[in-house]
């Protein structure tokens, strides 16, 4: 079994673990005891949130409901051009103000600070807010 040091991607606190990888399937987790954030302990999300990774509903790539109801699988470079048109006609027909972003605990903060650059300069809007205010 291989263990792979990574950073619990479950909220902001940024705990390091220990991955425990067998037949490229995740089957335990154990913290870092040398992370001066995490120093040796996990809490539940970091102890048992990895379930998702390997389980049959995850989404593997991007799909684009069809007027039928069903969905296609499309390309990333398909899927984003697509949602980029969509915005846009929004934006134009509605204004700016009508597009709202919600970001994520699970983010970086330079990945939160990004969508925050998208959301004001890119989209115009003012509305952007945080998962952790639901
Ligand atoms: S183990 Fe818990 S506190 Fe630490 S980063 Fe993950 S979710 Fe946050």
């Amino acid at each position: 079994m291989k263990k792979v040091l990574t950073t619990c991607s479950y909220c902001g606190c940024g705990c390091n673990l220990y991955l425990h990888v067998d037949n490229n399937e995740i089957v335990g987790v154990s913290p870092s005891g040398s992370h001066p954030v995490s120093q040796g302990k996990l809490c539940v999300k970091g102890w048992r949130g990895f379930a998702f990774v390997n389980h049959e509903d995850r989404l593997k790539q991007p799909l684009i409901k069809q007027e039928d109801g069903n969905f296609r699988e499309v390309t990333w470079a398909e899927a984003i051009s697509y949602v980029a048109d969509k915005l846009k006609q929004i934006r134009n027909r509605y204004g700016p103000e009508s597009i709202g972003v919600l970001a994520s605990a699970r983010c970086t903060n330079e990945e939160n600070y990004l969508l925050c650059k998208l959301t004001r300069t890119a989209f115009g809007s003012p509305n952007i807010d945080h998962c952790a205010r639901l």
